[in-house]
C-alpha cells in the first residue's frame, strides 16, 4: 500500500484517481491525504477513492501565471481560473477549473456543479498530472 504522502496522491493523480484517506477510528475523510487523523489523531487510516463531483464554494482569477501555467498558454491576456470545490463526500480542495470564462468573473457562479478532471502537462520526462474541475 502506498504511504500516505502528497507524493501518493500525486501517484494516483496520474493514475487519474483523486484518492484521499479515510480515518479506520471516527470515519473522517482526508484531502489531500494525511498520515494521522486531523480529527482524532488516529493513525489508522486507509485509502478512499473520491468520486470527483462536487460543487464550486471560491474562486479566483489568475493573471500573474505560474510558470507551468505560462508554457500553457495562460497570462495576462488569458487568465485561468483557481477555485475551492467541496466535494459531495465532504471535503474541499483547490484546483483549476475549465469551462469557465476567465475574462468575465462575474459569469463565473458559486454552487456550480463539477467533475474531476485530469490534466498532462509537461513533455514525455517531466509529465505530471494536474488536478483540475469541468463544469457539468
Ligand atoms: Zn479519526
Amino acid at each position: 500500500m502506498r504511504d500516505f504522502t502528497s507524493a501518493s496522491f500525486y501517484a494516483y493523480l496520474d493514475e487519474h484517481k483523486l484518492m484521499g484517506t479515510r480515518c479506520q477510528s471516527c470515519g473522517a475523510l482526508h484531502l489531500p491525504p494525511r498520515p494521522i487523523c486531523t480529527a482524532c489523531h488516529s493513525k489508522d487510516l486507509a485509502w478512499a477513492e473520491l468520486s470527483g463531483q462536487g460543487q464550486l464554494i471560491a474562486f479566483t482569477t489568475v493573471h500573474i501565471a505560474l510558470t507551468a501555467m505560462l508554457a500553457e498558454g495562460y497570462g495576462r491576456d488569458n487568465p485561468y481560473c483557481t477555485g475551492i470545490v467541496q466535494l459531495k463526500e465532504g471535503p474541499a480542495i483547490s484546483a483549476q477549473i475549465l469551462d469557465v470564462d476567465a475574462r468575465r468573473p462575474e459569469s463565473i457562479k458559486i454552487g456550480t456543479p463539477l467533475d474531476v478532471a485530469f490534466i498532462e502537462r509537461g513533455t514525455e520526462k517531466a509529465k505530471q498530472t494536474f488536478l483540475a474541475f469541468k463544469c457539468l
